[in-house]
């Protein structure tokens, strides 16, 4: 029997171990279905650590963000984890001065720092390769490995004598007097059982399906796929700052924008397009070449369609209801409905990253 079992060692899974492993003796079961931890949405994503601004104020994901966001820079100064607070503009022309003015309340209701709106002279002066008149500078906006942060959670988790069960994967689940008794099918195909007082779903992009083997009523979850295409080394280094235009919140995302990594690579992305079904499928289509050209141009001086090829992609779960495609994160402990010690994490999309840490805290002081 242990205290805790969690589902799905992902960027949140791993969070919660950690603070569990921390702050509690608890024995601890961490069931992946993938051969190591992280190989889920946690190793596709623009890996930005996002300030807050777009959230709505009250929102789980404002709360979880803003609070998130200092906490993963602590962190990865304290665990010399690499980062770049390196600071986004997010760009528009005269006619979406509005549109960013209403941006910029936003953050100010969320208690972002480091936000002010400034003008096409200030753009040039930071970013001469932009073709914006005005834009929203956001200062506390960064980037990381996110493969070093996950790393550095599992390795506190396993200091704390935490057990993971790798190529295994939650197949069922029974409510029983002590708490649950889940079934997991091995990398032998040979079904095991675990018993626990307490599951946390953190399952990604299967979160809705674990739920729903003890609750039909749980969230559903749609996906929506993003791609990324990279800009050919000639652009290595041309940005200092992330680069997004205003939201598409038709689509449910933050818009194609320019993000780099560690190496100074620069890419354009992600794309947002609703999936048939829950397929996983994460080949990058060469037909949107043609979108990331003519959305690049938007705002990028000087773009050539030979600039950009395919890199990956990434799938977000999107809790689907009332046709909302910008909907919160589900957090939940389900006492209320009758399933004391199981806690639910659906629709865990961006920005998930950003608030793990905080979310992690905020599931162990549950339990404890
Ligand atoms: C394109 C894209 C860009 C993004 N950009 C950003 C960003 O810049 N900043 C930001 O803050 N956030 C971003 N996000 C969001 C962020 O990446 C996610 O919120 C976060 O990675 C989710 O982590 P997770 O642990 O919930 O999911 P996952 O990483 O998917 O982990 C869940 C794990 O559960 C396992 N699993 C699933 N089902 C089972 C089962 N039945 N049994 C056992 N194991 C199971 C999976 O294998 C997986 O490893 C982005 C997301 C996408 C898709």
């Amino acid at each position: 029997m242990f205290d805790v079992v969690i589902i799905g060692a992902g960027i949140v899974g791993l969070a919660i171990a950690r603070s569990i492993g921390e702050t509690t003796n608890k024995s601890v079961l961490v069931i992946e279905k993938e051969e190591s931890f992280g190989r889920g949405i946690s190793s596709r994503s623009s890996e930005v650590i996002h300030s807050g601004i777009y959230y709505k104020p009250g929102s789980l994901k404002a709360k979880y963000c803003t609070l998130g966001r200092d906490m993963v820079y602590d962190f990865c100064e304290k665990n010399d984890i690499w980062y770049n607070r390196c600071g986004k503009l997010v760009v528009g022309r005269h006619h979406q001065s509005e549109e960013l003015n209403t941006l910029y309340k936003n953050g100010q209701e969320n208690d972002v720092p480091e936000i002010q709106i400034i003008d096409k002279k200030e753009i040039n002066n930071l970013e001469p390769n932009i073709k914006a008149d005005i834009a929203l500078y956001i200062g506390c906006t960064g980037i990381i490995s996110t493969h070093d942060l996950m790393a550095a959670f599992y390795k506190i988790s396993q200091e704390n004598d935490h057990d993971y069960l790798f190529k295994s994967q939650i197949i069922d689940v029974r409510q029983v007097d002590s708490g649950y008794e889940l079934n997991i099918e091995n990398a032998r195909g040979e079904v095991e059982k675990a018993l626990a007082q307490w599951v946390i779903n953190a399952a990604g992009l299967e979160s809705d399906l674990v739920a729903h083997m003890i609750d039909e009523d749980s969230p559903s979850l749609r996906y929506s796929k993003g791609c990324y295409y990279k800009l050919s080394s000639k652009w290595r280094g041309a940005f200092k700052h992330l680069i997004y235009p205003l939201p598409d919140e038709k689509h449910g995302s933050l818009g194609i924008h320019l993000s780099f990594d560690e190496t100074q690579m620069m890419r354009l992305g992600p794309s947002a397009d609703w999936t048939d079904g829950k397929e996983e499928n994460y080949d990058v289509e060469e037909y949107l070449l043609d979108q990331f050209y003519s959305e690049g141009c938007q705002y990028i001086r000087g773009l050539e369609k030979e600039d950009l090829s395919p890199d990956y992609a990434g799938i977000r779960p999107k809790i689907w209801m009332d046709e909302n495609p910008m909907p919160d994160f589900y957090i939940s402990h389900e006492q209320e409905k009758g399933f004391p010690g199981w806690i639910n994490l659906i629709g865990i999309e961006s920005p998930g990253l950003t608030s793990a840490i905080a979310i992690g805290e905020d599931i162990a002081s549950w339990i404890r």
